[in-house]
């Protein structure tokens, strides 16, 4: 498979070279992921230019969430490179005590500590991993609340909020550390269908304001509206890499025509 690449470079501010010479956000090549005997990831090849918005389909199974899990740094992989700002993650699982992560991630369950107040759970890593005392750590998570519009809650369990309030501080507590990529996966498909639109609305927002971003969804219209490409993977493989225009109503691959004929009935 050819290299997927994204669009140009993103030109004025958000372009920007790196040490190494690099200028994609994410660059990732010849990716392999094994669980124990399964293939999981085959020779992955993509690019995500700073401040772009790639949206990963495919059927389940597919490796969507294993492909940003690595890039999260939440999965070790066996073969290929995966480089976040020109840096080279190491395929090794981090502990998070190693400063501030490059990449927030934000998942289907929202993974909120039930014991925690929602404050409690945005400040929690910007003591524990950023070292910040308890002050300068309410402030910052008090902005990022704010910004998801949950600021309000900010004093009560997330047992006390609906599911759309709780992945929007699921966000706000990605957003805390203040990283420079977001990482989506599946984020509203456990939440009652009226609840979807305002997380979708928080993520517009951050697409909007220059985030780069993958996120696996099944949003279409999101993906229609804001990805910059769609990527379709299939048993472990990328099948097609294209804008939206193309890849909804012309996708250049047989695969993402059937694909496409199941999700959009
Ligand atoms: P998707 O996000 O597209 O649904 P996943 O990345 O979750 O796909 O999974 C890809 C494949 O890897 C699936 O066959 C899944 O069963 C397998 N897999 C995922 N996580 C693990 C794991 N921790 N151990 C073993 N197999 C796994």
């Amino acid at each position: 498979m050819s290299k997927a690449t994204t669009s140009e470079i993103a030109s004025g501010e958000g372009e920007r070279t790196f040490a190494d010479g690099q200028s994609n956000a994410i660059e990732i090549a010849g990716l392999d992921k094994w669980y124990g005997k399964y293939h999981a990831l085959k020779n992955i090849d993509l690019s995500v230019a700073m401040g772009k918005r790639i949206v990963l389909c495919g059927p389940s199974g597919s490796g969507k969430s294993t492909l940003v899990r690595c890039v999260g740094q939440l999965e070790t992989f066996q073969g290929g490179t995966v480089r976040v700002f020109g840096k080279g993650l190491d395929g090794v699982r981090q502990d998070g005590s190693r400063g501030r992560p490059f990449a927030g991630m934000v998942f289907q369950q929202f993974n909120l500590f039930p014991h925690l107040t929602v404050l409690g759970n945005c400040t929690l890593a910007l003591k524990r991993v950023l070292r910040q005392p308890t002050a300068p750590a309410r402030e910052i998570a008090m902005h990022y609340l704010e910004k998801v519009k949950v600021h309000e809650h900010a004093h009560k369990y997330p047992a006390q909020l609906s599911g759309g309030q709780q992945q929007r501080v699921a966000i706000a507590r990605a957003l805390c550390l203040e990283p420079r990529i977001m990482l989506f996966d599946e984020p509203t498909s456990a939440l009652d269908p009226e609840l979807v639109k305002e997380v979708l609305d928080v993520m517009t927002d951050l697409a909007k304001g220059g985030m780069t971003m993958i996120c696996v969804t099944h949003e279409t219209g999101f993906a229609r509206a804001m990805a910059d490409e769609v990527v379709l993977m299939d048993e472990g493989r990328i099948i097609e890499v294209s804008p939206p225009h193309i890849f909804f109503a012309a996708p250049k691959q047989e695969r993402t025509r059937q694909f496409l004929a199941k999700v959009l009935q």
